[in-house]
């Protein structure tokens, strides 16, 4: 199965070294595959300061990793031509967490939806570039006539990230990157902004990545997760599986850490950032090793590679490691999309 993007075994490091005190591991050893059809819906959940963010900005190019590669349609970010580029831009959208920081005060809300059409030359004349826009915002639902002419201050936070929802599909992209998008806006506006992201991905066949600090909106929308645990992947594939049946110890406390659905709860559990959890040898070993019940002498020597325990999952735990340990490339195929549960 072809990947649409992918990072394969990325790190990143700021300030000094991987093993440095002064330094502070955002990622290390990650990756992800985002398979180029069918179209999916995969949340990376993690807790504050589990590289989510970091993770975001390299897959958009915004930031290069200290180690491994982001991939485009198989080929390396570094080494695309101009044109590969621009359509990387086009291609692979985003939605930021803050609808509010995004928009200009002194300019109407028309700049930001006619800026990219402008930038990307998607419309040929003025009544093509209004059609364009109207269509976006009504599949959105939101009405053109009470949308556009409007300064920020007129709209609520939830209209103005629906806008943001309608300036990604101005540029029919193949994926939505969704960056905690309804972390700042009110609760009962929520559902709404995630029903859009859902409807992108059935009507328009665009992929999302949900990055949310959010068990419960990654359940209501995705199809697959990621759980992040300080920089890595603890437990990937089937959301249903997942949940239901998590078999990484940190997914099993992070599921018994959230008793009812409560979209403004954050999981109790303490988030480990900042730091490496390194074995006496100097190499990475499991990163939850000083929490985890389950705790062998191996899981401090060495860091766990991702084990698929079944068709739709994987591990990183030495507990499954005699199901087969799986290649980054190859992640994408336990990934499924719509209809595809439980084949
Ligand atoms: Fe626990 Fe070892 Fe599994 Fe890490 S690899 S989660 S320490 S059992």
């Amino acid at each position: 199965m072809s990947a649409l993007l992918e990072v394969q075994h990325i790190t990143k490091v700021f300030g000094g070294g991987l093993f440095s005190r002064s330094s502070t591991v955002a990622l290390e050893n990650f990756s992800l595959a985002i398979a180029s059809e069918p179209p999916t819906i995969t949340a990376v959940v993690g807790e504050s300061g589990s590289g989510k963010t970091t993770l975001a900005r390299i897959l958009l190019g915004l930031e290069t990793p200290t180690e491994g590669q982001v991939l485009y349609q198989g080929k390396d970010l570094q080494g695309l031509s101009t044109a590969e580029w621009h359509s990387f831009r086009r291609d692979v959208q985003v939605v930021f967490q803050d609808p509010f920081e995004v928009y200009n005060p002194f300019y109407k809300v028309d700049h930001v939806l006619n800026a990219p059409i402008a930038r990307f030359g998607l419309a040929n004349s003025r009544p093509e570039r209004q059609k364009l826009i109207e269509e976006a915002l009504e599949a959105v639902g939101l009405r053109p006539e009470n949308t556009l002419g409007r300064r920020p201050h007129q709209l609520s936070g939830g209209q103005r990230q629906r806008i943001m929802v309608a300036r990604a599909l101005l540029m029919r992209p193949r994926l939505i990157v969704a960056d905690e998008p309804v972390s700042m806006i009110d609760a009962s506006l929520r559902a709404t902004v995630l029903g859009n992201l859902r409807q992108l991905n059935e009507e328009f066949g665009i992929s999302v990545i949900y990055i949310t600090h959010d068990l419960t909106t990654a359940y209501q929308i995705s199809e697959n997760i990621i759980v992040m645990y300080s920089g890595s992947v603890a437990e990937a594939g089937d959301i249903g599986l997942v949940v239901k049946q998590p078999q990484h110890p940190y997914t099993q406390l992070l599921i018994g850490s959230v008793p009812q659905p409560d979209p403004d709860r954050r999981w109790n559990t303490e988030a480990a950032t900042g730091s490496s959890t390194v074995a006496a040898d100097g190499s990475a070993c499991c990163k939850f090793v000083a929490r985890c019940p389950h705790a062998m002498p191996k899981c401090a020597e060495d860091m766990p590679p991702l084990y698929q325990t079944d068709p739709h999952r994987l591990a990183a735990c030495y507990l499954h490691e005699e199901s087969p340990a799986l290649q980054a490339e190859e992640m994408a195929s336990v990934f499924v999309g719509r209809g595809q549960a439980g084949s």
